[in-house]
């Protein structure tokens, strides 16, 4: 099973962190963190950054993040044009993961604040490609 299932336009169907769809047709949004140093990325990486160690383990974004930006994108890049507009967001989520993805469609511009809690859930895209966003919470 690849990667091929992510997202509205899929740019690869293979990497070593494609359980990260298996997760997301579990109902679950996952980062994963270095057994080695601890350090947690979002999106999942297959070796670290800091020290190369491939020794890396799946761990839930969970709980109430924090919007820390947004910007409201108009003109869409090639495959997302038609779903312009849209809210591209980054939010903060314990323990300090951060997480860059969209706003749920449902939220108005006028009631999106910087600071304002949401959660991250996993979503269906047509064809069942699936992807995340975020809610409120
Ligand atoms: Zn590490």
């Amino acid at each position: 099973m690849g990667f091929e299932k992510f997202g509205a336009v899929s740019f690869t169907t293979e990497t070593k962190t494609a359980d990260f769809v298996t997760y997301l047709e579990k109902g679950q949004v996952v980062a994963n963190r270095c057994k080695k140093c601890g350090r947690i990325y979002f999106p999942p990486r297959a070796d670290c950054a800091d020290d190369f160690s491939s020794e890396m383990e799946w761990q839930p974004v969970q709980g109430k993040g924090k919007l820390m930006t947004y910007t409201i994108v108009s003109y869409g890049p090639s495959g997302f044009e038609n779903d312009t507009p849209y809210i591209l967001a980054l939010a903060e989520f314990p323990p300090g993961v951060r997480v860059f993805g969209r706003l749920d469609k449902g939220i108005s511009p006028e009631e999106i604040k910087v600071g304002m809690e949401v959660v991250v859930t996993p979503v269906t895209l047509a064809e069942g490609k699936l992807s995340y966003q975020f809610n409120k919470a």
